[in-house]
């Protein structure tokens, strides 16, 4: 096995067991090792500091599989990493009986470079790293064994995926995906997962509880949810009791999968629903000058900021919705905000906020801070996983 040696003192942040060896503490490599091979990293003193998956073209130089040095990395290594990130799903509350869960999330689950979530009875597994890409065959087979599903697809059409020098994967590895449309329940509501052209592996199931504590938020009030996708927080809205919900979006596909799921939920109230294609900053601006005002609104954007040299820019963007956002508020209103940037951390998206509702000339106070589903969690040793996270502000009367 290739040996990995770290510069003198570039040890600090693998033995606090993060699992990232980044190019520049890297002193040298001995041995031939090619993309997604295992590599024994050392210190400089020759101390063995963990066994890693090596990605030449990557930053990122190697991910640590295992910090243990009498454990190998084989098919039987990842047979017992995928049951364990299974098991301790199987064993929260709210997530039994989901059918829509995060199997595998990556580092703070001890996989670098996995993601799998799970769709009923279809796994859909995301491969980002040289190392996971190599170990792709014991990841899948160890899924089936773990979930017993009848499908694995793949979608490993990342972006992040060219920073390593893989090509985009996109399709069944496992089994047959079923012909019919697949649909899950979440929070009592049926929802389409288009687990091949939808965004991330087909649906942002890191929402979850937060849709929940909206239906919750949404009894007798008016709602406003920009940036919609396919209508999770708006269908938990009118389920909820919210008197009416108006959603935007700028993509079409999206929104047409937006109606499909109102349509597929016939207990709702369709008639208080209404759709608009349009670029939020540009018809939050338009609801303003219209002196529109709701109860409750919500903004989730896509990711502004994927790293934090995006950060500055990102924070404009942010800053001009929920300044927008709150000026649209009736009194007593609630902003739910969010913001998936991981370059965005939650200290700076509440000063941006801050910073809106000052500007918005509104008194408001954090009533719940929000972050992902328990089945998205943040590994201690890996702040960096903590990418989502939200406010839900309420203005004075
Ligand atoms: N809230 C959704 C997820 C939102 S994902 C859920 O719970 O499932 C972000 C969405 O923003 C995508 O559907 C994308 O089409 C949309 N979007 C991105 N930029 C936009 C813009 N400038 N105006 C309107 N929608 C936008």
């Amino acid at each position: 096995m290739a040996e990995l040696v770290l510069q003198a003192n570039k040890e600090r942040s693998v033995t606090r067991r993060h699992p990232w060896i980044f190019a520049g503490s890297v002193a040298s490599v001995r041995g031939r090792a090619k993309p997604g091979d295992t590599v024994d990293v050392l210190s400089e003193r020759e101390k063995f500091l963990g066994r890693a998956a090596f990605s030449p073209h990557s930053q990122i130089r190697a991910r640590i599989w295992s910090f243990d040095a009498d454990e190998s990395i084989d098919h039987a290594f990842f047979k017992r990493r995928v049951a364990a990130s299974v098991a301790r799903r199987n064993g929260h509350p709210s997530l039994v009986g989901q059918q829509g869960v995060r199997l595998i999330h990556g580092e703070s689950d001890g996989l670098p470079g996995v993601i799998a979530d799970r769709y009923g009875s279809v796994v859909v597994v995301q491969l980002t790293s040289a190392g996971a890409e190599k170990w792709r065959d014991a990841i899948v087979t160890a899924l089936v064994q773990a979930t017993g599903c009848a499908c694995v697809f793949e979608r490993s059409d990342s972006e992040v995926r060219s920073l390593e020098g893989l090509e985009p994967r996109l399709g069944v590895v496992y089994g047959i995906l079923p012909g019919e449309q697949l649909v899950i329940m979440e929070n009592g509501i049926q929802m389409e997962v288009d687990v091949e052209r939808g965004h991330k592996t087909g649906f942002y199931l890191d929402q979850r509880d937060n849709r929940r504590l909206t239906a919750e938020l949404a009894k007798g009030r008016s709602v406003l949810n920009c940036f919609c996708y396919t209508a999770g927080f708006s269908l938990q809205a009118l389920a909820g009791g919210a008197t009416n919900v108006l959603s935007i979006d700028s993509s079409g596909p999206a929104l047409d999968a937006a109606r499909r799921n109102l349509d597929r939920n016939p207990s709702l109230n369709a008639s208080a629903a209404s759709w608009w294609e349009a670029d939020v900053f540009e018809a939050l601006r338009q609801l303003c000058a219209e002196r529109r005002r709701f109860d409750l609104v919500i903004l989730d954007p896509p990711k502004f900021a994927p790293s934090a040299a995006h950060a500055q820019r990102a924070a404009r963007a942010y800053k001009d919705i929920n300044l927008h956002g709150f000026r649209l508020l009736n009194p007593g209103g609630i902003l739910m905000s969010y913001s998936c940037s991981g370059g965005i951390g939650a200290e700076l998206f509440q000063s941006i906020v801050a910073g809106a509702a000052l500007d918005a000339s509104v008194d408001a106070r954090i009533i719940h801070r929000l972050s992902a589903a328990p089945d998205h969690p943040i590994g201690l040793a890996v702040p960096e996983g903590e990418y989502l996270k939200g406010l839900a502000c309420q203005v004075g009367y």
